[in-house]
């Protein structure tokens, strides 16, 4: 039965209606602080992976004396570490030096591209080609943000790590994890949205920064990464031939 509302009543209603229309614009201006790191559940930003179908042989461009050399071998041992608890076949193959660095205009030309959404346009460093190894990691005195790239003409990747003068890759336990945030791109990571864990990255808001403690260790992997990882090598994985 229809019934016609008391005039208490519809004033009520038109309060309630100002009220929350009167809290929208809080609402809206709190969205636009917070909203688009908090509302997004943990996750993998999509991203199309690429494995591996060799054992990969590391090779470090840069100076013997460069401590960045000693993270370098850490972060390799978590990844071994990682995929040897995850059952997994594949393992990264040893780390060499190689007394050579890569020109800061290049790396600056690479990065150029990838912020410029142009990651398939550009190629290889010079001399890049020649390397005998797989995964080539320059230790530049450069600074710039760090990267990891594959390209097309060749199936060696590059990691491009910049120097560690600067803040906040200067400050402990943020270069170990920058390192090792690069070789998981290097081994067919993408970015996740998850501050408290390694791979995360744009189009989230965390930054190397969030690294910073004061004991050294690694930031974990998310379960759904273990997952890409064990897809892209399987505890059958062998190396092709
Ligand atoms: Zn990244």
């Amino acid at each position: 039965m229809n019934r016609v509302a008391p005039a208490t009543e519809l004033l009520r209603i038109e309060t309630l209606r100002q009220n929350q229309l009167g809290r929208l614009p809080l609402y809206l201006l709190m969205c636009l602080i917070g909203c688009s790191q908090t509302a997004a559940p943990p996750g993998l930003f999509p991203y199309q992976a690429r494995g591996w179908n060799k054992i990969p042989i590391v090779v470090v461009l840069g100076q013997e004396s460069d401590p960045r050399n000693q993270l370098v071998r850490d972060a390799v041992e978590f990844w071994n570490n990682q995929l040897a608890q995850l059952g997994s076949g594949f393992r990264l193959g040893p780390v060499r030096l190689i007394d050579q660095t890569v020109p800061a205009r290049e790396i600056e030309t690479l990065r150029r591209a990838i912020d410029e959404g142009k990651r398939a346009l550009v190629g290889p460093p010079s001399g890049f080609i020649q390397i005998e190894g797989d995964l080539i990691i320059a230790l530049s005195d450069a600074a710039f943000i760090s990267f990891a790239m594959s390209f097309q003409k060749t199936d060696k990747r590059l990691i491009a790590i910049s120097s560690f003068q600067r803040a906040p890759l200067r400050f402990t336990n943020v270069g170990r994890n920058l390192i090792a945030h690069e070789l998981g791109h290097g081994i067919g990571l993408g970015h996740n949205n998850d501050p408290s864990k390694l791979m995360c990255g744009r189009p989230a808001a965390c930054r190397p920064g969030e690294f910073r403690s004061h004991v050294e260790h690694f930031f974990p992997l998310m379960e759904e990464e273990k997952k890409v990882l064990l897809k892209l090598y399987p505890p059958t994985w062998r190396e092709a031939h």
